[in-house]
């Protein structure tokens, strides 16, 4: 029986599940659980964060220096950047900015775990508009759900977990559709990994910035520093004000804006990391499939396995082989790109797998099919 809570608490707010982190794992096993970056991050980042003294002092609370770099960086203004304590973050301050009771939240589902919470902290309602049977955004069905109370659209590119991204051409559709005083949040956390040449990208052409359209980017992911949590949005200045005025002040410390700023000016060495890390997903994918898996197309820094019913088992049979995956039960596992020895032992166990499903399970690649 679950112990009551002593005080009174808002209802939606006691029945919203804390947050879940991908399993802790053991020294032998390999994480493959929450995207992370399995590279360390360069000497001279570390070097640049060990060169904040002053823990003594509050940090910069508007991240300018970050802010007056990523600005020159996109051709923006400093106040089209908004810096915060990783993109989840700005994520919050947004939906609490645009959304309240009586107001609908919309995106795709299944997407980021985060979501849900979002619109329900901020006691909005959850508009969840599924996914195609081939993990993509039905930007179409998302579209139409949009009506006179909704506030928030979140557009996730590459989706995480599925893989997939939104093309260009479809957003600018979807952008088209939905009325001009509607906040599209476009979260491409995974942004540095995509390899298709058609899909968005939410800095390209800033030189009009639309209104209504943020976009998210972190330095958790391709840049390798998901535990000093620094993100940012670009956007219409009026609208970040409103995503500042409901922040925490002072998150973000100054040992996380050094540490973005030193890897800002060793971009291309990180880059080529990412790059590394992007073929070996694409390997990974290739031979998911040759092993007979219907994988999705894989954009960010994790591929995504159908595994239906069958979730809890397969996780399992990761776990006990070392391997720590994401598993959402009844739907599928994420699996991170890890370290390159990771590779050939997700491969080979996910074959073992793909042979205990049901002849027609929707995670198995059809014979016909390439
Ligand atoms: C990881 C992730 C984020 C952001 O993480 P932060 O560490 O808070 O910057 C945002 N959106 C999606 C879809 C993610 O997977």
């Amino acid at each position: 029986m679950t112990e009551p809570i002593p005080v009174r608490i808002r209802p939606e707010i006691a029945a919203l599940p804390p947050y879940r982190q991908g399993k802790q794992a053991g020294a032998d096993a390999y994480k493959l659980s929450s995207n992370e970056n399995p590279f360390d991050p360069l000497p001279h980042v570390i070097a640049a964060m060990q060169a904040q003294v002053g823990a003594n002092r509050y940090p910069d609370a508007t991240a300018s220096r970050l802010r007056g770099r990523l600005a020159e960086r996109y051709g923006v203004t400093p106040d089209e950047v908004h810096v915060a304590a990783g993109s989840v973050s700005i994520l919050y301050q947004l939906v609490q900015a645009a959304a309240g009771p009586g107001d609908e939240v919309v995106y795709a589902w299944r997407s980021f775990e985060a979501y849900p919470g979002l619109a329900v902290v901020a006691g909005a309602d959850r508009v969840e508009v599924p996914l195609t049977a081939d993990g993509r955004h039905d930007l179409a069905a998302m579209a139409a759900a949009v009506t006179d109370r909704t506030r928030v659209v979140i557009v996730c590119s590459p989706n995480n977990p599925t893989g997939p991204v939104v093309t260009q051409a479809e957003f600018d559709e979807f952008v088209a559709l939905v009325p001009t005083d509607v906040l599209i949040v476009l979260d491409e956390a995974y942004a540095e990994f995509v390899t298709r040449e058609d899909a968005v990208d939410g800095l390209r052409d800033l030189g009009v910035i639309r209104p209504n359209i943020v976009a998210l980017r972190t330095f958790s992911k391709a840049y390798g520093l998901a535990g000093l949590r620094i993100g940012y949005a670009i956007g219409h200045r009026r609208v970040l004000d409103a995503a500042r005025a409901t922040a925490i002040p002072l998150s973000v410390t100054a040992q996380a804006e050094d540490a973005a700023l030193a890897s800002l000016d060793a971009e291309d060495e990180l880059l080529d990391r990412v790059r590394t890390i992007a073929d070996r997903r694409d390997r990974l994918a290739a031979a998911l499939r040759e092993g007979g898996w219907q994988v999705p197309d894989a954009q960010g820094n994790f591929v995504w396995l159908a595994t239906g019913e069958q979730t809890l088992d397969a996780a399992a049979t990761f776990e006990a082989a070392g391997i720590i995956v994401r598993p959402f039960a009844g739907e599928g596992l994420r699996i991170s790109v890890g370290e390159e020895e990771s590779v050939e032992k997700v491969t080979r166990i996910a074959a073992s797998i793909v042979e205990t499903l049901p002849e027609r399970h929707s995670g198995r690649r059809l014979r016909w099919e390439t």
